[in-house]
């Protein structure tokens, strides 16, 4: 997944053991591993591989676990007017961040017509994908790591586990608090590494937090980084920091990319329609910002 993990939990007092624990790192880094190995566009035998070489040729058949999160994928494609769209994937892999390689814009302007969700045709009965337009790719940059998290909460809650943190990236999930405190989670500092912005107290909730300084190179003053404008192709700047809480990790992770390529009063008019979830913007001018919900 091309970020760091990590893990954080309790352990009843009756139960605590080093291998005890040790058998729940190693059931999370194998649950880690086999999501890293269906959905990573970087394993040729990924099933996302699988379809981005065969499902503009065929119909492909996928797991039941992929069509679901692609079954999401879609949907908040559709509510928030294409502004989450896996399909950016086209335009998305020509970006190097490392190397500074960014597409020119003729490849942009070629690239644009495949960016389109509504190309991807989803059949969930029969768990069979096909791409309308043969030059769509995907990419689950922006849905996968929620996911993941949400699994390795869920195998922990599972194993009778009350109080733990997950993390992998900017997505953090939490079950229960810390132990009788809630868990105080940092949202960063957009433009100060190693300073956090803010901190927020959750217990039993997910948070999200979309950055344009997690991949990123600046060219003639102008900063391209990871979250791609699928209208456009080009890096989203209308905010530059967006984290979004709510139970559920996957909806959480979509809605802060979501919500960084909509900026701050289409984002804050999206999530202040949806009573589940909650928003921090931090602008251009790093003001802070925060939905109805949080404003006490
Ligand atoms: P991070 O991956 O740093 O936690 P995000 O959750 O915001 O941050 O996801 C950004 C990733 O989402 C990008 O690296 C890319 O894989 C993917 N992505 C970029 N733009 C879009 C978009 N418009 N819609 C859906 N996914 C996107
Ligand atoms: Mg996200």
């Amino acid at each position: 997944m091309g970020t760091r993990a990590h893990i954080e939990f309790w352990l009843d007092e009756e139960v605590a053991s080093d291998s005890h624990a040790q058998k729940l790192i190693n059931e999370i880094t194998a649950e880690m591993n086999r999501l890293d190995h269906a959905m990573s566009p970087y394993k040729e035998n990924s099933e996302l591989s699988l379809l981005n070489r065969e499902a503009g040729k065929r119909k492909v058949t996928v797991s039941n676990e992929l069509i679901a999160l692609l079954a999401k994928a879609y949907d908040i494609s559709v509510m928030s007017e294409g502004a989450f769209d896996i399909t950016y994937a086209s335009i998305g892999y020509q970006y190097n961040y490392r190397e500074r390689i960014r597409p020119a814009q003729s490849s942009i302007t070629e690239a644009l017509p495949s960016i389109n969700y509504q190309a991807i045709s989803l059949d969930e009965t029969n768990s069979t994908v096909k791409f309308t337009n043969s030059a769509i790719k995907i990419d689950l940059g922006g849905i996968a790591k929620g996911y993941a998290i949400k699994r390795c909460i869920s195998i922990l809650r599972t194993a009778g586990i009350n109080y733990a943190l997950m993390s992998a990236g900017g997505d953090t999930a939490l079950l229960g608090d810390r132990n009788g405190r809630p868990w105080l989670v940092g949202i960063k500092h957009p433009r100060a590494e190693e300073k956090n912005a803010v901190h927020i107290p959750l217990s039993d909730e997910a948070i999200s937090t979309s950055g344009d300084y997690e991949r990123y190179f600046i060219e003639d003053g102008k900063r391209y980084h990871h979250i791609i404008n699928p209208k456009t192709g080009d890096s989203a700047r209308k905010v530059v920091s967006v984290s979004v809480i709510g139970k559920d990790a996957t909806i959480v992770d979509a809605l802060s990319t979501t919500l960084f390529v909509k900026g701050l009063k289409e984002g804050m008019m999206i999530i202040n329609k949806l009573p589940e979830y909650e928003a921090i913007i931090i602008d251009n001018e790093q003001r802070l910002h925060f939905s109805k919900g949080l404003q006490q």
